[in-house]
């Protein structure tokens, strides 16, 4: 497998979000001659949905996913009706922007609840649910499953192949996000790939799993500081097909975070010419 150019690499704008506005990270994307950007809906929505477009357009940027949709599990009716109509929203923002896709983090379980089937089911309605509008816009929905550690209070949708049985049971338009953070340690991801194919990989995810782990959430590694074999699960969704972006998505509270963005961005690439 060739060293990856630095054109395939795109910037998850969480991983800058402390000290760059999207209209900075767009900017520095060009610069540093990324291919593309994956921004989150609170960033846009404070550039200006239209202007977030046509910035990133001008700068040549392919957008490989929006952040993000989902959190379907609700302990009401009008709770998950409220999560579909951001969903909704989510789809049309995702059009405009001309995203590869429109992330989506399944949600957890209803506040009170021990009931994961439950949530399970409710999260494969609220995709069922958004499914047509998606179609119409010609979004691809992509579900990304998180680590089991997320299972109670962001996602329970926790493997590869429980997304792609959720992706068998809807149709068409509907794929995953394959991020190494969340997926790294199963015992099934070469053939959970496999399965999936060239049509379903949407998206391709990269950091490193830190050890320790320091918090939950916001202590994830850069490429290569950690026990991620990246390039090795690089090559089982190439092989699968995939040829998109490699999305470079760092919660760093303690580390990153703090640190400039531009030297970020730099170790960035650096790291994926040697380790991804
Ligand atoms: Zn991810």
């Amino acid at each position: 497998m060739a060293v990856p150019e630095t054109s395939r690499l795109s910037l998850n704008t969480a991983t800058v979000r402390e000290r760059w506005t999207l209209a900075q990270a767009i900017e520095g994307c060009a610069r540093h001659g990324l291919g593309g950007i994956s921004p989150w809906r609170d960033k846009v929505a404070e550039l200006g949905l239209g202007e977030a477009a046509r910035r990133i357009r001008d700068a040549g940027l392919a957008v490989t996913g929006l952040c993000r949709g989902g959190l379907f599990p609700a302990s009401d009716a009008a709770g998950r009706a409220a999560a579909i109509a951001d969903n909704r929203r989510a789809i049309e923002e995702a059009a405009v922007l001309g995203a590869r896709c429109l992330v989506l983090v399944a949600g957890g379980l209803p506040a009170g609840s021990r009931d994961i089937a439950g949530a399970r089911a409710m999260v494969g309605d609220g995709i069922a649910a958004i499914l047509p509008d998606a179609r119409a816009a010609g979004v691809a929905l992509a579900i990304e499953p998180l680590h089991p550690m997320y299972a109670a209070d962001r996602a329970c949708v926790n493997t590869l192949d429980q997304a792609l049985d959720l992706c068998d049971a809807l149709g068409p338009g509907v794929g995953v996000a394959v991020d190494v953070y969340h997926t790294w340690w199963d015992p099934n991801l070469a053939r959970a790939i496999a399965r999936a194919g060239a049509e379903r990989i949407l998206a391709f995810h990269i950091c490193d799993w830190l050890v320790p782990t320091t918090d939950l959430l916001l202590d994830r590694g850069m490429m290569g500081d950690g026990v991620i074999d990246i390039r090795a699960i690089r090559g089982l969704v190439e092989a699968a097909g995939y040829t998109g972006l490699h999305e470079v998505e760092i919660f760093s509270a303690g580390n990153w975070w703090k640190r400039d963005p531009d030297e970020v961005v730099a170790i960035c690439k650096e790291r994926h010419r040697a380790v991804c």
